[in-house]
């Protein structure tokens, strides 16, 4: 299903450490509740799937109004990607739901307060969203959770997996800090090695796909994830049109591939090299490329 992701505003509740969009919520104020429609009205003809990104969209004043509009447009899937805050309150899950909402991606950096309240730098943000996460599964809805990988949080991911699996969520995946933005400047406090990372992301997979939970990990490549390549999502990621602050991305997959990510020297010689995206660029910019040993036929 071909899938647009509509950024409508950079504006959030939450001041991530690792946040990619950086200072984008001062530069870009929110599109208007026309613009969106306008693009959810030209997507429609091509698209099929919705997905409402930032920022928050779910602190937008019009998001019931916008994804009705979704509903009315008759898109199959309707997904909101949000830091799952505003699911706390069980009259927003129930509107949002009502106004044809199917998919919920919240995202969860950490299995106690101190560590995901530390990483959003907003207290009381674990709470509000794990307490999301257990309203919309109470209401049967798709839940997909995204927990962002980094320094401070990467030994507690299996913990992490726990949780969720005791949440029943629909699925998580694991996504490796993208150094760019927040993430960029704050580099040595936020960006683990991947080598160390690594064992942890797959014991968090491991349970996951103990429960019978669908599990992803993104932005690992195939060299460090031997054993793993069937939870690998750039395999799965469908194809992504991008209306982001100012510019149109037709296939986020392209982009991703031919300027977000890159390939060492010796990648050249690996079997998975023609699959395989690399890791996002800033990354062996700053640590080399030891630890991606090309994969033998
Ligand atoms: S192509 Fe490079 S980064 Fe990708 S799996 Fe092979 S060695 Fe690792």
């Amino acid at each position: 299903m071909k899938r647009v992701d509509v950024k409508t505003n950079f504006n959030c509740n939450n001041q991530c450490r690792f946040c990619v969009q950086g200072n984008k919520r001062e530069l870009y104020p929110p599109k208007t509740t026309k613009e969106v429609k306008e693009i959810l009205r030209q997507s429609r003809r091509t698209h099929e799937a919705v997905v409402f990104t930032g920022g928050e969209v779910t602190i937008r004043e019009d998001i019931i109004e916008l994804v009705k509009f979704a509903r009315l447009l008759d898109y199959r899937l309707i997904q909101i990607q949000s830091n799952g805050r505003m699911f706390c309150y069980e009259k927003f899950c129930d509107e949002i739901i009502a106004a044809g909402a199917n998919q919920f991606s919240p995202a969860l950096h950490g299995h106690i307060p101190a560590l995901h309240d530390f990483l959003t730098r907003s207290k009381g943000s674990f709470l509000q969203t794990l307490t999301g996460i257990r309203n919309l599964k109470k209401r049967k809805q798709d839940v997909i959770v995204n927990c962002v990988v980094t320094k401070p949080n990467y030994r507690n991911l299996p913990d992490i997996a726990r949780l969720l699996v005791h949440c029943k969520v629909n699925q998580y995946q694991f996504a490796f800090v993208h150094a760019g933005g927040r993430a960029g400047e704050n580099f040595d406090a936020i960006v683990p090695r991947k080598s160390l990372a690594v064992p942890f992301i797959k014991k968090g997979l491991d349970i996951g796909i103990k429960a019978g939970i669908k599990v992803m990990a993104e932005a690992i490549p195939f060299c460090l994830m031997q054993g793993y390549e069937d939870y690998i999502a750039e395999k799965y990621i469908p194809s992504t049109k991008i209306y982001d602050a100012e510019s149109v991305v037709d296939d986020f997959a392209q982009v991703r591939k031919n300027e977000g990510k890159a390939k060492g020297p010796l990648c050249k010689k690996c079997s998975c090299f023609n699959i395989c995206e690399g890791p996002w660029k800033e990354y062996p910019q700053k640590f080399g490329w030891d630890e991606f040993v090309a994969i033998k036929e």
